[in-house]
């Protein structure tokens, strides 16, 4: 249980900020480490802390070039959900979204955990068969999910009238109550917190440049901070996982694109839940109101692999007006901050958590526009995987074989290259 009591509180608030603590000290890189790992995003920092903590493995690194939080973990809409059509991506997700139900609770840190629901809107009778279809698959597993028509729309989003004129209309939607939101900052200074609490060294500005080798076998990293030796690497950059397989010498399916996302200026609480306004021809925007009243939305990709981190005004044109035509009500509002993050997107939209051959060498990554939902449960399995050489079921099938073997994880429904955050 989070440990949180009214008399802690007004300590904190008499002794003020000077002499709040830091979450986690500063460190600079130790010469060896049992596991160090590369990228100090939501997936790095979890895998960190279950190695530790679960798998019992004492010497530990993150290593990030930047700061923490400053990749797309800090980036991205934070919306959570399990609503995947493939078996392989829904029981995987679902197994992260049962894990943000208690993840404050494991980590003792309020990491704002919504559960408002996520609701996809049909925009055509095609799209409610393909929304009936998702449904059933999610509920066979045992999943929530309802199939709503435009009555129970109309009577879960009070902000929407699903029946005003609009170019694309409303004829339903699926939703997945348990679904909803989660503070993105604060998840990784919760977990960075953790980490750092079972002896992980977090370790900021140190860019890992390379591997180096000893008698033919990995031995360690090199560094904008000089050599670290290490046991075992594992791989957790995002958007920037090609640019360094490419500089490992491994060639990987994936491209990196940018996704935006955008925020309004602050207004009172007018929409209690998570939308997903899907478009005939595969475009979308989804929306959310923040804690602080800004509504947080954002659609497709830019279009064009990039890694500038700067998005194009033209897709925040599109977005903003997808999102006036879904509710009219906020056109008058301001838009106060647009934001790029840098996607690696997979040529199937589903992961790729494996170990590179025989190696001790281990990859995290091809996380799309929808890694930041997979975190709790991406960063267990990644950590068992490194900890025991074999993956474990719920990550077998995001192998690097399957882009070889041609058993791909296309997820139509919710997740694939271009079309879904
Ligand atoms: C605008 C936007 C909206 C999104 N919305 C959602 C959403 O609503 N729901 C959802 O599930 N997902 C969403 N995503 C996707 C999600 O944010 C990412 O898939 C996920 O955060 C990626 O994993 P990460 O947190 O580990 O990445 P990151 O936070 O990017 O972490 C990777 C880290 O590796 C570091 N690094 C890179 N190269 C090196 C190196 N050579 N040496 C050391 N460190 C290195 C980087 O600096 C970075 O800090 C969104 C993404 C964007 C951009």
């Amino acid at each position: 249980m989070a440990r949180y009591s009214a008399f802690g509180l007004l300590r904190e608030a008499i002794r003020g900020p000077k002499a709040w603590q830091p979450l986690w000290e500063r460190r600079a890189p130790a010469a060896a480490y049992d596991v160090v790992i590369v990228g100090g995003g939501g997936h790095g920092l979890a895998t960190a802390y279950h190695l530790a903590r679960h798998f019992g493995i004492r010497r530990v690194a993150v290593l990030e070039r930047t700061l923490i939080g400053y990749g797309n973990v800090g980036r991205n809409t934070t919306i959570v959900r399990s609503n995947y059509l493939l078996p392989e991506n829904h029981y995987f997700y679902e197994d992260a979204l049962r894990r943000w139900h208690r993840l404050g609770r494991e980590l003792n840190y309020n990491i704002m955990f919504s559960p408002r629901g996520v609701l996809d809107l049909a925009t055509s009778d095609d799209q409610v068969a393909e929304c009936a279809r998702r449904g059933n698959a999610m509920r066979l597993a045992g999943i929530d999910a309802e199939l709503l028509d435009r009555g129970a729309v109309a009577r879960f989003v009070r902000a929407l009238d699903p029946g005003a004129p609009r170019q694309f209309p409303i004829h339903g939607g699926l939703l997945q109550r348990r679904a909803g939101t989660v503070r993105h900052d604060a998840v990784v200074w919760g977990y960075a917190r953790a980490a750092a609490r079972v002896g992980v060294d977090i370790i900021e500005h140190c860019e890992v440049l390379g591997v180096s080798r000893s008698g033919g076998r990995i031995s360690g990293v090199e560094t904008s901070r000089g050599p670290i030796a290490a046991e075992r690497i594992g791989v957790a950059v995002a958007g920037r996982t090609a640019e360094l397989a490419q500089r490992l010498g491994i060639a990987l399916p994936l491209e990196t694109h940018l996704l935006q996302a955008c925020v309004t200026e602050p207004v009172k609480p007018m929409l209690d839940t998570v939308l997903i306004y899907m478009f005939p021809q595969g475009g979308e925007v989804y929306v959310s109101q923040s804690d602080r009243g800004g509504l947080v939305f954002g659609g497709m990709l830019d279009g064009y692999p990039s890694m500038t981190q700067w998005g194009q005004i033209a897709r925040v044109r599109d977005v903003s007006a997808a999102l006036t035509s879904l509710l009219p009500q906020v056109q008058q509002l301001r838009l106060l901050r647009h934001w790029a993050g840098m996607n690696d997107m997979s040529m199937d939209g589903s992961p790729i958590i494996d170990r590179i051959g025989d190696e001790e060498l281990y990859l995290n990554g091809g996380w799309c526009y929808g890694g930041f939902k997979a975190i709790p449960a991406s960063g267990y399995a990644f950590a068992e995987l490194i900890a025991r050489g074999t993956a474990g079921d719920l990550i077998r099938p995001f192998s690097i074989a399957r882009f070889v073997s041609g058993h791909l994880l296309d997820d139509k429904g919710a997740g694939p290259f271009p079309s879904r955050q």
